[in-house]
């Protein structure tokens, strides 16, 4: 790393834990430390000491647009002029809200909050207070934010009761949160036949991001809205990725499932902190003022949030914008795989539009476990030779890649030149 770089994280590292305020960051997962940015444009991104990469991290998906587009930087500097938080109404919500709805009908009420976390952990509120149960299904290896709940992973069967993921969450909460296997529909069947009086919901990414790039299997996604429908529970498509990424209308378009909730973060906030939850009228009217279920944000809808959301929105109505992001996903998946391939590297490309990641292992990668079959160490030499050739990429490798509509298409050649050379030197350090 650069000399200013290294001195700020030594000097954050007296503040923060990890020198971060989001672990991640910290580079943990593949050695080394983090750049500390002085300033972004468009695909690229520059750090204190003057290095600029193309940037595939993307804010970790919200910036589809490219970093700090004039129009989207022009409605912040508005918005920001007329008062930055009132706690009271303003059009600003409405306008972005039609922009939501026309994406995402199935939203035929929703609220605004400021992350997606915010988002997940009310949309299972609604869930719970909605149908009165108090268990929540999920799957390994997915993410919907630090939400205690949510912070569990699998116990040793299938139908056994979560344990919690993180010090801090008590049992007691944990043991409502069963997990099962992404793309198991056999697993989720059975825990229904099981225990379906005890499920409030299922949540689900329907593309999962968080544990690298893992599409849902054909029949995986409606088969969880026949089921849910069928014993009463509730099906929440977790979109804080997905929304605005694989389709305008998220994957909730893309594979035709209509869900009872949706939650967005990332895109729809265009940078700024946005998170949304949503549903069917008759669920969401139990949200107070209207019903019992309780959830509020003072700054909730926040204008200088809300207006580059909305200038993001009406830019990806532009024609052929999925279109195009999927050519360049589609090219940096066929650069990744070929390169791999020329260094005998054992390689598993996984994409769905503009979001891909390649995993260092032979088989083909459908759940968590077979994502941990793959190479972290390879990544880390891969990630460390890229970042070396000025391209940024998730400091882990179980993330995914962003590819945005700013990535010109020398961007992307470039990008598939590094790979070449990092991948041969990664293959080399094996
Ligand atoms: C990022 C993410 C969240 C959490 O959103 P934050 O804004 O980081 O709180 C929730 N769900 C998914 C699928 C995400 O990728």
């Amino acid at each position: 790393m650069g000399e200013r770089s290294r001195q700020l994280f030594e000097e954050a590292a007296r503040y923060f834990p990890g020198g971060v305020n989001s672990p991640v960051r910290a580079f943990r997962a593949v050695g080394g430390e983090p750049f500390f940015v002085a300033r972004a444009f468009g695909s690229r991104i520059t750090d204190v000491d003057g290095r600029t990469y193309i940037d595939y991290v993307a804010s970790w998906g919200p910036m589809i647009l490219g970093h700090a587009h004039p129009r989207v930087v022009a409605a912040i500097q508005k918005a920001a002029e007329a008062g930055t938080s009132y706690g009271a109404p303003t059009e600003m919500e409405t306008r972005l809200a039609r922009l939501v709805q026309a994406a995402f009908p199935s939203l035929e009420r929703m609220r605004f909050v400021s992350s997606g976390t915010e988002a997940c952990m009310s949309a299972l509120r609604v869930a719970r207070g909605f149908t009165g149960r108090n268990g929540i299904v999920k799957f390994e290896g997915g993410y919907h934010g630090h939400v205690d709940s949510l912070l569990v992973k699998a116990g040793s069967g299938a139908l056994t009761f979560g344990v919690p993921d993180s010090l801090g969450v008590p049992a007691d909460l944990a043991r409502h949160t069963l997990t099962l296997p992404y793309n198991d529909l056999e697993a989720v069947r059975g825990l229904f036949a099981a225990r379906a009086s005890e499920i409030a919901a299922v949540i689900v990414e329907p593309v999962a991001g968080n544990m690298g790039v893992v599409p849902p299997r054909p029949g995986f996604l409606e088969g969880l809205r026949e089921v849910t429908r069928r014993h009463g529970a509730l099906l929440i498509l977790d979109e804080v990725i997905t929304g605005f990424r694989v389709a305008r209308g998220g994957a909730q378009e893309l594979f035709g499932v209509v869900p009872d909730l949706t939650c967005l973060g990332k895109i729809v906030g265009g940078g700024l902190p946005v998170g949304v939850y949503g549903g069917r009228a008759e669920i969401m009217e139990k949200v107070a003022p209207l019903g019992s279920i309780y959830q509020a944000g003072t700054l909730s809808g926040n204008p200088l949030a809300m207006a580059p959301g909305a200038e993001t929105l009406t830019l990806l109505q532009a024609p052929a914008v999925y279109a195009d992001l999927e050519a360049k996903g589609e090219q940096i998946e066929r650069g990744l795989a070929e390169a791999a391939a020329a260094c005998r590297l054992p390689a598993q490309v996984n994409r769905v539009g503009s979001m891909l990641t390649a995993f260092f292992t032979a088989g083909p990668v459908h759940d968590y476990a077979t994502v941990s079959r793959a190479d972290a160490g390879l990544y880390g030499s891969f990630f460390r030779a890229m970042l070396d050739r000025a391209v940024s990429l998730a400091p882990s490798q179980f993330e995914a890649a962003f590819v945005s509509l700013a990535h010109t298409a020398q961007d992307l050649e470039e990008t598939i030149a590094a790979a070449r050379e990092a991948l041969a030197v990664a293959a080399a350090s094996r």
